[in-house]
């Protein structure tokens, strides 16, 4: 995923893995994940909170996983406001917003649009 895209279009991309349970998810994101710290880096890399830097450290690690969307939805709900760290090919920063947007759109069927009205 890139951030170029907007929230409503990543979180309409997740739409199809709702009903997928969360033991299965995490199934796939271990069996085809392809977290690349551990080639990239000589010790597992950490992460500074600062959007830029953590941004291109997540488009380093996660280039070419094969499990970035699966990934994505298992942190948006295990880790939801309060995730840290790059997971799913993005950063903290830009998981906390995209959190807001999905999870309206999976209560609701519906996004939330910038101004906080409903689509
Ligand atoms: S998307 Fe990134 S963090 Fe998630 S499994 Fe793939 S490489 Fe690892």
């Amino acid at each position: 995923m890139n951030t170029s895209r907007s929230h409503e279009q990543m979180s309409a991309e997740l739409d199809g893995l709702a009903e997928v349970p969360s033991d299965v998810l995490a199934s796939w994101v271990s069996d085809r994940g392809r977290c690349q710290w551990e080639a990239t880096f000589d010790e597992r890399p950490e992460w500074t909170g600062e959007g830029d830097a953590d941004r291109g450290l997540a488009a380093q690690i996660c280039a070419g996983c094969l499990a970035r969307a699966e990934c994505l939805e298992l942190e948006l709900r295990i880790g939801g406001a309060q995730t840290v760290g790059v997971w799913g090919a993005l950063n903290e920063e830009d998981r906390r917003a995209l959190h807001e947007v999905w999870s309206c759109r999976r209560r609701t069927g519906r996004d939330l649009m910038p101004s906080g009205e409903w689509s």
